[in-house]
């Protein structure tokens, strides 16, 4: 039996096990979820990886006190390259309950698709490299390393402190960071350039106390409304970011995203116009972009007749390789400061920074995986940027400069990860599970140290 029918063949128990796993609500924050939950999905994810014949596995406590599953699994020569398998156990919270059409945590199918928080980002990868590896069987040819980290969604960092102190515990060949996904279902993708980004909070600070608006209302300093055009000068009329001193004017060269492919994927009204004056991978994938992700005032309930004094919003600025994330926090501090109108006090916390990434992929592994990509989804892959940033990309590049990072996985536009109503395609898992499975084989023979 070949291993895409082996993979095919497991498809029944893969759905178990993500039911199984969705079913915990590991969101890594103890203001929203008990710690207990986390703790749950990282003994099951030892459990599994165990029984797919890592022998040490453990959890590693990191510096944001999250625990990392950890372990290794030597094959049967020592010579063979080595490949670090990564994923991680935590979920983004499920958001506005009332907007999911199933239970966020319990895995539901509906048209084909399984939904539930995680089923896709990153549980749903998590599963893909255990099917993966059981229709190797015995078989699998290369070393394998194993990190599923438990607070990648918090962005709070604990792995990526944890890898360059423990380098030689996950020091690999080729690092396989199974988080990103297709350009489209049935479309192999590797992505190659991940934006960084920058988060802040700017709060505003216009009086000691509310006002009535009738009284006050005209001439005082208004927290709110000075927040309001701060914001608004974020963005031009068209859309485009306009932070000053951040360039954004670049344009992407690798394979273009449809602009009605990506109406269709964010689901956009008829009507609605797609933002900026570059193309939808430029805009995505070499260009940054700010978003407003929350603002604190009162909200409409319970809001009086009154001036507000204090408003704070929460920003996030995605930034293409090429931009330092550190430039860009000036440069989007600088910029608040000095679009505040009235005199009002500003103060810009940086809450975090991530470093853009843009792989190597001139190397074995990404001629191996291009082979295994044609061979499980019978079409030729192709290279994306995403919008999205994954810090700790930029750490495996530095603590493992020789190494070559390929991210890919399960999490493809329809997956809508972060948002209400996650899934994920059930096929993508079985093609990608055997495209990984494929890529060990291959891998094990072209990327064996020449000479
Ligand atoms: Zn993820």
């Amino acid at each position: 039996m070949d291993v895409a029918q082996r993979v095919a063949e497991q498809m029944p128990r893969v759905r178990t096990e993500l039911a199984e796993l969705v079913a915990i609500p590991s969101v890594a924050d103890v203001r929203q979820f008990p710690a207990e939950e986390c703790a749950r999905a990282a003994r099951w994810v030892a459990d599994a990886f165990r029984e797919v014949g890592f022998t040490d596995v453990a959890l590693h406590r990191t510096a944001d006190g999250s625990d990392a599953v950890v372990g290794s699994r030597p094959g049967p020569d020592p010579a063979a390259p080595t490949v670090l398998l990564y994923a991680h156990y935590d979920v983004q919270p499920p958001l506005d309950d009332d907007a999911w059409r199933t239970p966020p945590f319990a895995l539901t199918e509906v048209d084909g698709r399984w939904y539930g928080r995680g089923a896709a980002d990153c549980k749903g990868n998590i599963v893909m490299h255990l099917a993966a590896l059981r229709a190797l069987g015995d078989d699998v040819p290369v070393n394998l390393r194993l990190v599923v980290e438990g607070s990648e969604e918090q962005g709070t960092g604990g792995l990526e402190d944890f890898v360059p102190r423990h380098a030689d515990l996950l020091r690999a060949d080729a690092v396989l960071v199974c988080d990103t996904g297709n350009a489209a279902v049935g479309v192999p993708a590797v992505t190659v350039s991940l934006r960084g980004m920058v988060n802040v909070v700017v709060h505003v600070d216009a009086l000691p106390t509310e006002l009535h608006s009738g009284m006050f209302g005209g001439p005082a300093p208004d927290a709110l409304a000075a927040l309001v055009l701060m914001l608004a000068s974020l963005r031009d009329e068209r859309g485009d970011t306009t932070v000053r001193g951040v360039d954004t004017t670049q344009t992407w060269s690798g394979a273009p995203y449809d602009p009605e492919a990506f109406r269709a994927d964010a689901r956009l009204a008829e009507g609605e116009s797609l933002l900026g004056s570059g193309t939808v991978s430029d805009m995505l994938w070499a260009r940054p972009a700010l978003t407003v992700l929350g603002i604190d005032c009162p909200p409409v309930v319970g809001s009086t007749a009154a001036i507000v004094p204090r408003a704070s919003a929460r920003l996030n600025l995605r930034i293409p390789p090429g931009t330092a994330p550190e430039q860009a926090r000036d440069a989007l501090t600088r910029h608040l400061v000095e679009a505040a109108p009235w005199g009002v006090a500003v103060a810009v916390e940086t809450e975090a920074v991530g470093t853009p990434f843009l792989a190597r992929t001139d190397g074995p592994a990404y001629e191996a995986v291009r082979g295994a990509m044609q061979d499980a989804f019978g079409r030729d892959m192709v290279l994306l940027g995403q919008g999205g940033s994954i810090p700790l990309c930029t750490v495996f590049g530095a603590t493992y400069p020789d190494a070559e990072i390929l991210m890919l996985g399960v999490e493809e536009p329809l997956a809508l990860i972060h948002a209400p109503n996650e899934s994920v395609d059930p096929r993508e898992i079985q093609h990608l599970a055997t495209a990984e499975a494929l890529f060990l084989q291959r891998y094990a023979i072209q990327g064996r140290p020449t000479g």
